[in-house]
């Protein structure tokens, strides 16, 4: 019999329509009423709703610490957990609680969906389900995935590498950057090459965030004032969302602002506006002053990698310098470098 952590936050999977047709989060008890296959399963279900149930745009780090410390407490006894979440900022969840599970070696699997439960043509059923399935997965008595994901739509994600990018279909997230995990088909395709194995390393909880970041999004136009009102923020980094592979304006106003902040002691993190592809700083002359005044090279990081990351960090290290190295490192999986 197979031992899973359900934990409910919320979300669209569980949502009803009020009286003047919003849907408004309801409790889970509505899922249990339209699934009743969840009964006939080879399962044991352990569920933990969350008070109060939540749209996942009012997620916040209080919620995350508090997730992740479920999990932490209830690791030696399951098999797996299935996180049911809100696809809206799903992918902000699943990128800070890989960062916060260190060592994770079962499976933390998100997913909701975009129609709720009780509706005719809805996609939480085959969410659900096949989110229990693949968290219950073992080969040899070891889990086969270890490691934060997303499953929508019959693909299963590598959490820290996906974003929404559809709002209207139910493939509502891709991670381009990177290999889908598991398709479902008939069968479960595991694309074993590309999962995380953390076997032999320790598990480690860490609850510490600090949201001292920042974002600085770039646009052909953009005034002094603006990047200056952002610079001058009282955070300690900076995310920075460029033009193409890391490229921004070589106007001197503009390094000169950025060189100012850094001087102060503070993290400019470079990510490209491009879903697809990787910053490569010094490629071209449009990148090569950012690396010569010390912007931090994000390489393929997702937008909510790269805050996640650097809340992470943060909580984790004073020092800036050293949020400055790890945040160029890969340490869950979340980038690759290619310098
Ligand atoms: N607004 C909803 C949420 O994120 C959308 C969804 O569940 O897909 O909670």
């Amino acid at each position: 019999m197979h031992n899973i952590f359900i934990i409910y936050t919320g979300g669209t999977i569980g949502m009803v329509k009020d009286e003047t047709g919003t849907f408004v989060p309801f409790d889970f008890e509505l899922i249990k009423r339209n699934l009743p296959d969840l009964s006939r399963l080879d399962y044991k279900l352990t569920v933990h709703s969350f008070e109060p149930i939540i749209d996942s745009s009012n997620m916040k780090p209080e919620i995350w610490i508090e997730m992740a410390q479920i999990i932490k407490d209830n690791y030696e006894d399951y098999d797996g957990f299935v996180i049911l979440h809100g696809s809206d900022t799903m992918a902000f969840t699943a990128s800070v609680l890989s960062f916060m599970l260190e060592g994770l070696q079962k499976p933390v699997i998100l997913s909701g969906s975009q129609l709720p439960i009780g509706e005719i043509r809805t996609d939480a059923r085959e969410n659900m389900m096949t989110a229990l399935e693949i968290a219950s997965a073992k080969q040899d008595g070891v889990s086969i995935i270890q490691e934060v994901c997303i499953l929508f739509d019959n693909k299963l994600f590598r959490g820290n590498r996906s974003f929404k990018y559809n709002s209207a279909k139910f493939e509502a997230f891709r991670s381009p950057n990177y290999p889908v995990l598991v398709e479902a088909g008939i069968h479960l395709k595991y694309n074993t090459d590309a999962l995380l194995n953390n076997v032999n390393k320790e598990f480690i909880l860490h609850t510490k965030l600090d949201n001292r970041v920042a974002v600085l999004k770039l646009f052909p136009g953009i005034s002094a004032q603006t990047i200056k009102a952002v610079l001058d923020s009282d955070v300690r980094s900076i995310v920075m969302e460029t033009f193409g592979s890391g490229n921004t304006t070589t106007d001197s106003w503009f390094l000169d602002l950025l060189q100012e902040a850094i001087d102060q002691g503070k993290n400019i993190l470079n990510i490209s506006q491009c879903k697809v592809g990787s910053v490569e700083l010094g490629r071209y002359e449009t990148s090569q002053g950012l690396k010569a005044i010390g912007v931090l090279n994000g390489y393929d990081l997702t937008f909510e990698a790269a805050v996640t990351k650097l809340m992470y960090l943060q909580g984790e290290l004073e020092d800036q310098k050293e949020v400055a190295y790890w945040v160029e490192k890969d340490i869950r999986g979340e980038l690759t470098v290619n310098d």
